[in-house]
């Protein structure tokens, strides 16, 4: 069984993640969306609601399923037993610190690769970060959320 995990925080999940996910698993028998709990920044959603959204928006694709992790991505792909790592790379800026992720872990881990998918066009620029930027700021940022990541959006900015 080919298994893999798609590890990142997902503060939130945007569509070019979900992007990365539908495509990602229709490659592999089980994907593992890993929601990585230890930021240091203080992330807007908890990482259980961080989870929530991901199942929530991937309800329809039966072999795709959120977890929430700490630690190290290959200790967390070895618990999977995962064989791949999947990552999105945006742009040129996304691939030194990638490339140097996989080629560390590669030597930590030499039974688990890393693949990369190059992101639609149409998400290149779009972030988690940028997202929560434009939604503190009051700019219209449901374009580049599920709908329902964007109403969790608009409840938690109200709180
Ligand atoms: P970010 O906060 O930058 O959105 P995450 O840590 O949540 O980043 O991202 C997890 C993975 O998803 C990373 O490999 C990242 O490069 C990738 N990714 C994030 N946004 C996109 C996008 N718009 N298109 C393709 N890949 C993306």
């Amino acid at each position: 069984m080919r298994i893999a995990i798609y590890p990142g925080s997902f503060d939130p999940v945007t569509l070019g993640h979900l992007n990365i996910i539908e495509r990602a698993a229709a490659t592999v028998d089980k994907l593992i969306v890993g929601v990585l709990e230890n930021q240091n920044k203080s992330p807007l959603f908890t990482a259980a609601e961080r989870v929530e959204m991901i199942g929530l928006v991937t309800k329809d694709i039966p072999n795709v399923e959120a977890r929430a992790f700490n630690g190290l991505t290959i200790d967390f792909a070895r618990q999977c037993k995962a064989q791949l790592i999947v990552r999105g790379l945006r742009a040129i800026t996304d691939f030194e610190y990638e490339l140097q992720m996989a080629q560390t872990n590669r030597i930590l881990a030499p039974e688990v690769d890393t693949v990369f998918f190059t992101t639609e066009l149409k998400y290149a620029y779009l972030s988690s970060s940028t997202v929560k930027e434009v939604a503190h700021f009051g700019g219209n940022f449901e374009c580049f959320l599920p709908s329902l990541v964007a109403q969790r959006v608009h409840d938690k900015l109200k709180k």
